[in-house]
């Protein structure tokens, strides 16, 4: 029995979520999904009830459960609140403390919405990538860091890039994996001509490759490059794996290929495959309430938690087909839609994708 824990968190993150179990239970019911749920307060809802946005017993409940899907957290009631107090800390504090330091991030367009997209059609429609960032290391991180004055009374701002070989073998792993489950192909992302940093992680993911991966086929890119292609050809790649700061700003580069927030999904593992999976967006308050948020991005997020820590692929791509089907069948919340299109709230979208699948 696999125990998923659910942390719905704030703003949209309820409305999402509860769609999102409904077609976990849909896929217990029907397809013989072997679950059991446990929910717990994060983030503003984790203050509100316990006095911090992670509470110890809603850790205590992520550190057992084989999967957690995450809603999302913030808003503007918790802003004035002291850093180490505010909603973001709940999701901080879950990466640092399960050691979720592979970050999965999936940039995929359906044909259907390709005129969300600023780029041409022909350019995106289809497109579907998975950018693989390390999540817990490198300059977001490294120390010594700091504001400090110099002798000459000038002040300067300082950070530190690093990785251990172990960081960058365990990131070089979990993105070959991926690879395999995918089209095994893996693209490296650095800049080893400036950065000595960047220079061993190339190594180090060489070699990992050579001795471990010879059925991956992989390369390597500059980033500047790789930005640059992902406008320009973005189909070209299929699994990139690159570093914190990298992939943040790739990552969130390739999803507004898509044009679309409400669609994308994401996951972040440790290295035995528990994962947290949640939507790429945040707790959306200007529309919190009203139940018009997307749920595909959190029920996408149930579909790589069904591929990633649970192992059951077949039930994942029933989960991706169904939203597939949803779209062809022209559905749309008010965010995907096209003017003039006929728009539907979150539960009605929910409803469809259970129906969808339970037509398969
Ligand atoms: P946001 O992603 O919440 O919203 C950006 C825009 O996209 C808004 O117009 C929103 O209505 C829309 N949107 C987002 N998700 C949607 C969905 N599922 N369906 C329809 N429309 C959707 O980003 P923001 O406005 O910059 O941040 C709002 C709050 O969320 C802040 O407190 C921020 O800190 C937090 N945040 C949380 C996460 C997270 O939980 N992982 C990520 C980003 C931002």
């Amino acid at each position: 029995m696999n125990k998923i824990a659910i942390l719905a968190g704030d703003g949209i993150g309820p409305e999402i979520v509860a769609e999102a179990q409904k077609v976990l239970h849909c896929l217990q019911q029907a397809f013989g999904l072997s679950a059991e749920f446990e929910h717990a307060p994060v983030g503003g809802a984790g203050f509100d009830a316990a006095g911090h946005p992670l509470p110890g017993p809603t850790l205590a409940l992520a550190r057992q459960a084989d999967a957690i899907l995450l809603g999302s957290v913030g808003g503007p009631q918790w802003e004035q609140l002291e850093r180490d107090l505010r909603p973001e800390q709940g999701l901080l504090g879950l990466r640092a403390e399960l050691e979720l330091f592979s970050n999965l991030r999936p940039a995929i367009l359906y044909p259907q919405l390709a005129d969300a997209s600023t780029l041409k059609p022909g350019i995106v429609s289809g497109l579907d990538i998975m950018i693989v960032r390390e999540l817990t290391g490198g300059i977001y991180f490294g120390k010594p860091r700091g504001i400090r004055t110099r002798d000459d009374g000038q002040r300067e701002g300082f950070n530190t890039l690093v990785y251990s070989e172990s960081e960058i073998e365990r990131i070089g792993r979990s993105a070959f994996e991926i690879a395999r489950k995918r089209s095994r192909r893996l693209c490296s992302v650095d800049k080893a001509n400036v950065l000595e940093c960047s220079e061993l992680w190339r190594e180090v993911i060489s070699a990992l490759g050579r001795d471990e991966y010879p059925d991956v086929e992989l390369s390597h890119m500059y980033v500047d490059n790789a930005a640059m292609q992902l406008v320009r050809e973005p189909k070209q790649f299929d699994v990139m794996v690159t570093t914190n700061m990298f992939g943040d700003i790739l990552s969130d580069a390739a999803a507004m290929l898509t044009g679309s927030i409400g669609m994308l999904p994401s996951a972040s593992l440790d290295s035995r495959g528990k994962g947290m999976y949640e939507p790429i967006h945040g707790s959306a308050p200007d529309i919190a309430g009203q139940g018009i948020a997307n749920p595909l991005a959190t029920i996408l997020s149930v579909a790589m938690m069904l591929r990633y820590s649970l192992d059951l692929p077949e039930l994942a791509t029933r989960v991706e087909q169904a939203v597939g089907k949803v779209l062809d069948s022209g559905l749309r919340t008010p965010d995907i839609a096209s003017p003039g299109m006929q728009t539907v709230g979150s539960a009605a979208m929910g409803d469809a994708v259970i129906s969808a699948l339970q037509a398969t």
